[in-house]
C-alpha cells in the first residue's frame, strides 16, 4: 500500500491545510482593516514539524504565497493538494472537480519542483464514489485523506474508518487515510478547539494503544494564540457558523504544540 513518508514515520501524522479565513466555507467576512499575516503563523508550525508532516495547501492559496509554500518544501515537509479553489467537491460539476485537482497538483509542483502525490477535499466533502479515485489516480495522485468518521450539516462523509485503506479501480490503486475518531473526533478543527487538552490526550492516548494513527489537522488560523473575535464583522459574531468555526480559536496552538510534543518525540 502507497503511504507518504510522513505517516510511515510518525507517531501522530501531522497535517495542516492551508487556507485563508476567508475559504473555509462558512461564508466568514473579516474587518478590512485587520490582516492576518500567514507567513509568522506558518513559520511556527514549520517549527515543530520539521522533517516530518504533511501540509494540503490550497492552490489559490499557494497562488497567492508561493514563497511560503517554498519554505515549507524546503523544510522537507511533504505537500500535497487541498485543491483549487476551497469549492466544496459535490457543488462541483465532475468535469470542474477534475480540472481543479490537476491545475493545484501542477500549480503547487512547479512552485516547490517536487511531485505532488496526496490530495484533501475541501471541508471532507469528497463523495465515495469509485469515479473521483479513478480520475485522483488518472492526476497522478498516490494518496487522499478526504474522509471524516460522520457527517454534519456541511461536511463529513461518515468513512468510519481508523486505518488506512486501498481502493481499487480500472485505471489502478490509490490509498486513502481517513481520520480515525475515538468515541468523537478530537484531533483538529472545531474539536481541537474546544476540548480541553487532558481528553485530547487521552483520547490520542487510546487511539495509540488500540493501534491506531491519529491524525492531526489543522489550519492555519488556528494557530493565531489570541482570541479572534476582533477580526470578524458584528454579522458574523451572532451567526452560528461562526461559533462553530471559531470559538475558541485563539487557545489551541497551545494544544497542538504539546500534543505533538508530549506523543511525536
Ligand atoms: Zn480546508
Amino acid at each position: 500500500m502507497y503511504l507518504p513518508n510522513s505517516y510511515k514515520e510518525s507517531k501522530i501524522w501531522s497535517t495542516i491545510d492551508i487556507e485563508q479565513i476567508e475559504d473555509a466555507n462558512f461564508g466568514i467576512t473579516l474587518k478590512n482593516q485587520l490582516h492576518i499575516n500567514y507567513e509568522a503563523l506558518i513559520d511556527k508550525w514549520i517549527e515543530f514539524n520539521k522533517n516530518r508532516g504533511c501540509a494540503f495547501v490550497l492552490g489559490s492559496f499557494a497562488k497567492k504565497y508561493p514563497n511560503i509554500i517554498k519554505k515549507i518544501a524546503s523544510n522537507n515537509i511533504e505537500i500535497a493538494s487541498h485543491s483549487l479553489t476551497h469549492t466544496l467537491v459535490y457543488k462541483l460539476s465532475f468535469k470542474k472537480w477534475a480540472q481543479e485537482i490537476e491545475y493545484s497538483k501542477k500549480l503547487i509542483e512547479d512552485i516547490t519542483s517536487k511531485e505532488v502525490k496526496g490530495y484533501r477535499s475541501p471541508s471532507w466533502s469528497l463523495p465515495f464514489e469509485k469515479r473521483y479515485y479513478e480520475m485522483l489516480i488518472e492526476k497522478g495522485y498516490l494518496f487522499s485523506s478526504s474522509y471524516f468518521p460522520f457527517k454534519t450539516y456541511m461536511y463529513g462523509n461518515e468513512i468510519d474508518r481508523k486505518k488506512p485503506f486501498e481502493i481499487y479501480t480500472q485505471n489502478g490503486i490509490i490509498t486513502e487515510i481517513p481520520i480515525p475518531k475515538n468515541i468523537i473526533a478530537f484531533s483538529g478543527g472545531f474539536y481541537t478547539r474546544v476540548l480541553p487538552y487532558f481528553v485530547i490526550y487521552m483520547l490520542t492516548k487510546r487511539l495509540l494503544k488500540n493501534g491506531f494513527k491519529p491524525i492531526l489537522y489543522i489550519h492555519p488560523y488556528e494557530l493565531i494564540d489570541q482570541p479572534l473575535i476582533k477580526y470578524f464583522s458584528n454579522s458574523v459574531k451572532k451567526d452560528m457558523a461562526y461559533f462553530l468555526s471559531f470559538v475558541r480559536l485563539g487557545n489551541t496552538r497551545k494544544k497542538i504544540i504539546r500534543l505533538l510534543r508530549d506523543f511525536q518525540t
